[in-house]
């Protein structure tokens, strides 16, 4: 038994109320079981995710009615394990080289830009 859901009625993005289905998730909070039984009580029911028919943003149906739901999701004590093993895993060493590739290209691109206003203003 949870504590029930809150309709959620208009559009979080654009306050639209026109929604319509576009799939069926299910949640799965058994993580917290030992840490917070009212919030993996949801684990197993289903939740409607609906479409905005004006931006196209998409969001569930209802949310957990259960007290300081997102403060107790975004809440969860990892294992110490997980977390070490998160630090000095290699698996998102390439998304973290193109972010600092791209943001490289962009701080070049912005001293080669100001080095030549830089030249230019000392010739005029
Ligand atoms: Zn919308």
């Amino acid at each position: 038994m949870n504590a029930g859901f809150t309709a959620v009625d208009r559009c979080w993005v654009c306050g639209g109320a026109s929604l319509a289905h576009w799939y069926e998730a299910r949640y799965d909070l058994a993580a917290f079981a030992g840490q917070d039984p009212p919030l993996a009580a949801y684990s197993g029911e289903a939740i409607d995710i609906r479409r905005c028919a004006a931006c196209g943003f998409s969001q569930p149906s209802a949310l957990p009615a259960l007290d300081r739901y997102f403060d107790r999701i975004y809440d969860q004590r990892w294992a110490d394990d997980w977390v070490e093993a998160e630090h000095t895993a290699a698996y998102k060493d390439d998304i973290f080289a193109d972010v600092l590739s791209a943001k490289m290209s962009s701080l070049y691109a912005a001293v080669c830009s100001a080095s030549t206003q830089s030249s230019a203003q000392r010739w005029s």
